[in-house]
C-alpha cells in the first residue's frame, strides 16, 4: 500500500483500491494502467461516445447515499448509449474529490459497479483530481454503422411510443426534498421513492432491439414534452400526444391529476426511451413489451408542422402547442 508522507493514500493507490479490475470486457485490448485505453469496435461499426457530469448540489446530495450516486452518474451516461440503440464498449471516470473519504468511495465504487458489471460496461480508465465534488462519465459504445438510432428520422404518421413510466423521479425528488425539509431519516433504498430518483435503469436492452425496427430514439431525462420537442425540431416535425395514454408512475397514484398530469409531461430523470414507430409496425409492439418485459405505450402521433400538442379525452388542447410546458424549469 502506497502512503503519502502525510498519511493518506496516493492517487494511484486510491485508483487500485477503487477504480481498477473492472476493464475487462469484449472489445478492450487494454484498460486501466497506461496513458490510454485502447478499444476495437467490431468491423463495421461505429463508435458512439457520449459524456455526462453531475455536480453536487445540482445532480446529488452530499448526503445522499454513494452507492446510489454511483449508480446514477453511470446510469445517466449509458442512457445515452441506449437512446442511440448503442452496446457499451467501455466507461471513462473522472471524479474529483474534495478529499479521500474512503467509505464513501466504496460506496460509489459498489454502486457504480454493480451496475457496470450486470449491463457489462467495464471501467477502462479516468481521471482522479482533488477539489469540489464532481463526477464526469464518458462512454464508448458501438452499433452496426448506419444503424445507431439519431433523433432526426421521425415522420408525420409515426408512433409515438415511451418505455415504461414517467413521472416516478419526479415524485421521488419531491419526496427526498420533503423529507430533508422535515428532518427525518432516510427510507431505506429498496424503498420505490429512493429508486425512481436514484437508481434509474438504462434501457440498453430496448435500445439494442430497436436498432433496425426504427430509426428514431432519445432518451426522456429532461422531461417528456421537452425531449419529444428535441426530436421533433431535429426531424422537422410536430407531435400530438394524448394526456389519457400516457404512462404514470404509481408513486403519482395520490397526486392530483393536474399535479401528476405536469409530472409526467415535465418531470425530468426518468431515463426512459421515447422512439418513432411506424403505424403499420403497431401490432410487434405488444409481443416486443414482452420479451423486454417492460411497458411500450403509444401515447400519440407525430404530425407535419411544429411543436408538441397534448390533448385531452374530449380531443381539446391542454397546453400551447409551441410553448410547452416548463413549470420545473428547463431541465
Ligand atoms: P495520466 O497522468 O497519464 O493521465 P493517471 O495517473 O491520471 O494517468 O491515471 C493512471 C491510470 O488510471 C490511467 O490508465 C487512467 O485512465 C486510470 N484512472 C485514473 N483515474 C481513474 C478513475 N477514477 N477510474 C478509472 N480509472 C482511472
Ligand atoms: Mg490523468
Amino acid at each position: 500500500m502506497s502512503e503519502t508522507t502525510d498519511g493518506t493514500i496516493s492517487e494511484f493507490e486510491l485508483i487500485r483500491r477503487y477504480f481498477s479490475g473492472r476493464d475487462r470486457g469484449l472489445g478492450v485490448a487494454l484498460g486501466v494502467g497506461d496513458d490510454c485505453a485502447l478499444v476495437s469496435p467490431r468491423p463495421g461499426h461505429h463508435v458512439a461516445v457520449s459524456v455526462d457530469t453531475m455536480v453536487l448540489d445540482t445532480h446529488f446530495f452530499s448526503d445522499q447515499p454513494a452507492a446510489a450516486v454511483g449508480h446514477k452518474a453511470l446510469a445517466a451516461a449509458l442512457s445515452d448509449l441506449a437512446a442511440m440503440g448503442a452496446e457499451p464498449m467501455g466507461v471513462l471516470l473522472a471524479v474529483t474529490l474534495p478529499e479521500v473519504d474512503e467509505p464513501w468511495l466504496q460506496g460509489f465504487a459498489e454502486g457504480m459497479g454493480e451496475l457496470a458489471d450486470r449491463l457489462r460496461a467495464p471501467l477502462i480508465g479516468g481521471d482522479t483530481t482533488r477539489g469540489p465534488l464532481a463526477i464526469s462519465v464518458t462512454v464508448l459504445g458501438q452499433a452496426p454503422s448506419g444503424s445507431a438510432l439519431r433523433r432526426s428520422a421521425a415522420r408525420p404518421g409515426d408512433l409515438v411510443v415511451v418505455s415504461g413510466a414517467l413521472g416516478g423521479a419526479f415524485a421521488g425528488l419531491q419526496a427526498e426534498l420533503e423529507r430533508r425539509q422535515a428532518g427525518r431519516e432516510p427510507p431505506p433504498s429498496e424503498d420505490p421513492v429512493c429508486q425512481r430518483f436514484f437508481r434509474p435503469e438504462p434501457r440498453l436492452a430496448l435500445g439494442k432491439v430497436l436498432r433496425g425496427r426504427t430509426r428514431t430514439a432519445i432518451d426522456v431525462s429532461d422531461g417528456l414534452l421537452a425531449d419529444l420537442g428535441h426530436v421533433c425540431v431535429a426531424s422537422d416535425c410536430g407531435a400530438v400526444l394524448q394526456a389519457d395514454a400516457l404512462p404514470r408512475d404509481p408513486l403519482l397514484a395520490d397526486w392530483s391529476p393536474g399535479k401528476a398530469l405536469a409530472a409526467v409531461l415535465s418531470g425530468g430523470d426518468d431515463y426512459e426511451l421515447l422512439f418513432a414507430w411506424s403505424a403499420r409496425q403497431r401490432d410487434e409492439l405488444r409481443p416486443l413489451a414482452s420479451a423486454l418485459q417492460l411497458p411500450l405505450t403509444v401515447i400519440g402521433e407525430f404530425t407535419a408542422g411544429s411543436g408538441v400538442q397534448v390533448l385531452d379525452a374530449g380531443g381539446s388542447p391542454i397546453l400551447p402547442a409551441e410553448r410547452g410546458f416548463y413549470h420545473f424549469g428547463r431541465g
